[in-house]
């Protein structure tokens, strides 16, 4: 893996474009982040593989770094119980969190490579946020 590959989760998200990561490069995004409670100290975060998932949102360890990590592979998409419960999409939310993204990413990831999937995934995310959904076509930005 790359620099910039390794800063895909194992769970499919996308560390490299997680404001917390990108707060190194940006001192009004760092105070943002301070003033919504976020410790100064955490901050910029290196990304859940270079933590070893160590997530600094979370609390405790993460189950779903552990369980990768135990099974020795990669990916999510990569074990014989995927889609987990893990892994299910919930609407709690789900307007300024990406879990619901990892699924979707997991597979792009499968198919495409994840040095391709690197190259998309801010599209992917502004996609999520801000496209108008089409039912039956999908959300369009
Ligand atoms: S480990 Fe968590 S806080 Fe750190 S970059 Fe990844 S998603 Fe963001
Ligand atoms: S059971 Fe498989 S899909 Fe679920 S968190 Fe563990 S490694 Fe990922």
């Amino acid at each position: 893996m790359t620099d910039r590959t390794k800063l895909v989760a194992p769970c499919g998200i996308d560390c490299g474009i997680c404001e917390l990561y990108e707060s190194r490069n940006n001192s009004k995004l760092m105070d943002y982040l301070i003033s919504k409670g976020i410790p100064q100290n955490v901050l910029p975060c290196d990304g859940c593989r270079n933590i070893e998932g160590k997530c600094p949102v979370i609390q405790g360890d993460c189950a779903t770094f552990e369980c990768v990590k135990e099974k020795g592979i990669s990916f999510c998409y990569e074990c014989s119980d995927f889609p987990c419960t893990k892994l299910a999409p919930s609407a709690d939310r789900a307007n300024i969190l990406p879990h619901n993204m990892k699924v979707y990413n997991l597979c792009s990831i499968r198919r495409d490579g994840v040095e391709k999937f690197a190259e998309k995934s801010s599209e992917i995310k502004k996609t999520y946020y801000e496209g108008k959904m089409e039912i039956g076509n999908g959300p369009k930005s």
